[in-house]
């Protein structure tokens, strides 16, 4: 049995450390804060569909191949950890306010088309008696039914309560370069934002990339909580809101900030003016929570997946979509634990710094 430090609790290490467990690793995971980072504030959209954007051909593959992992992978994690893992079955609607979005939307629709992945154009009637919630401002949109989503705060604890199951010890202490306790065996480095400072194939390719995003709980009286993922385009602004029981996670901004993780007034302004146009029903709504993560982001917005060094393995760079790419990502680093490659697509190799 060989020794592996999993470097970072949050969903892209838990997964990591939960399957090497699984494949017969001594595992160690540390992280001052588990289940703290990105992970914790994310929308837990599972939609690599409607992220899909022109010139990420190779990222909506890895993102559909993930997507079709996801249902046995929140079966087994469920009965593996002995709570859910939070999967929400139910699809994704997207909506256009004025002209300019929904031409948007058709550039979106053809482009899905020309991959060979066409999408259902719907009028703001058939949007809303989808999802009567939709306010009069919206004029039209797309159903993308294969586009799900995942409470991510009951996918954590899940992880977290599945990987200790498996065996993984968990030290809540964070994990510097050159930890000597650690020579003996395998490092993999799954430290999100922060990774970058943690190996020297690393520096320059991860940065935080900011994201606010707010939590809203129903109250007695207000409109039902939409059934599916709501995404919609504002005056050419992104908003979605995404249902959780008993209320709805609203993002998210994007903006670079070094490692500020403070949410402004301007982002919360913005995020409830726009999601308000789209469903008018949240001004009944609390406010819960207000929060800011920052998103790991990569050069090509493609995960780091792969060798640094003789014993040093990283799994980093996920940038908006960490949550959806975790059970592609924990297969990927099984396979690399059992001597096999990774796919170039990810391979930090593309980048011309490593050392093997
Ligand atoms: C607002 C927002 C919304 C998002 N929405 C979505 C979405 O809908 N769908 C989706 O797929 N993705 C989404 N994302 C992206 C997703 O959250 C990330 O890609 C993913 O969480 C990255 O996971 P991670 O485990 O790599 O990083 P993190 O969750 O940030 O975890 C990294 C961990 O490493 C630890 N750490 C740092 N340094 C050290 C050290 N030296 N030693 C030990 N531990 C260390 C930290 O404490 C932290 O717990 C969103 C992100 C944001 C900010």
């Amino acid at each position: 049995m060989e020794d592996l430090v999993v470097v970072g609790g949050g969903v892209i290490g838990l997964s990591c450390a939960w399957r090497a467990a699984q494949a017969g690793w001594r595992v160690t995971l540390r992280d001052p804060a588990p289940a703290s980072g990105s992970s914790w504030v994310a929308g837990g959209m599972l939609a690599p569909v409607t992220e899909a954007w022109p010139g990420e051909e190779g990222l909506l593959e890895l993102g559909l191949e993930s997507l079709e992992l996801w249902p046995a992978f929140a079966e087994e994690l469920s009965a593996a950890a002995g709570q859910p893992a939070g999967l929400h079955p139910e699809g994704t609607v997207v909506a256009a306010t004025g002209s300019g979005d929904r031409a948007e939307l058709d550039a979106l629709a053809g482009h899905l088309g020309r991959l060979g992945r066409p999408v259902e154009r719907l009028s703001g009637r058939e949007l809303r008696r989808l999802e009567p919630g939709l306010g009069p401002d919206v004029r039209g949109g797309l159903s993308v039914p294969g586009d799900l989503s995942v409470d991510n705060r009951a996918l954590l604890a899940a992880l977290r309560a599945a990987a200790e199951k498996a065996g993984v010890v968990v030290e809540e202490r964070a994990w510097e370069p050159g930890d000597t306790t650690d020579a003996a065996g395998f490092v993999l480095i799954c430290a999100g934002a922060r990774s970058a400072a943690l190996h020297p194939g690393l520096a320059g390719l991860v940065r935080p990339v900011k994201g606010e995003i707010l939590r809203l709980t129903h109250r007695h009286g207000a409109f039902p909580v939409p059934t599916r993922t709501v995404r919609a385009l504002v005056d050419g602004r992104p908003v979605y809101l995404v249902p959780r029981p008993g209320g709805l996670v609203v993002g998210a901004t994007q903006s670079e900030h070094g490692f500020d993780t403070e949410p402004t007034v301007g982002g919360v302004r913005d995020l409830l003016r726009d999601a308000e146009r789209i469903l008018p029903g949240i001004a009944e709504y609390t406010l819960a929570e207000a929060a800011a993560g920052l998103r790991p982001g990569s050069p090509d917005n493609v995960p780091i997946v792969g060798r640094l060094d003789g014993r040093t393995l990283v799994a980093t760079g996920h940038s908006r979509n960490g949550i959806l790419l975790a059970p592609l990502t924990a297969r990927l680093v099984a396979g690399l634990l059992a001597g096999a490659p990774v796919p170039p697509a990810v391979d930090p190799a593309r980048f011309g710094r490593t050392g093997t």
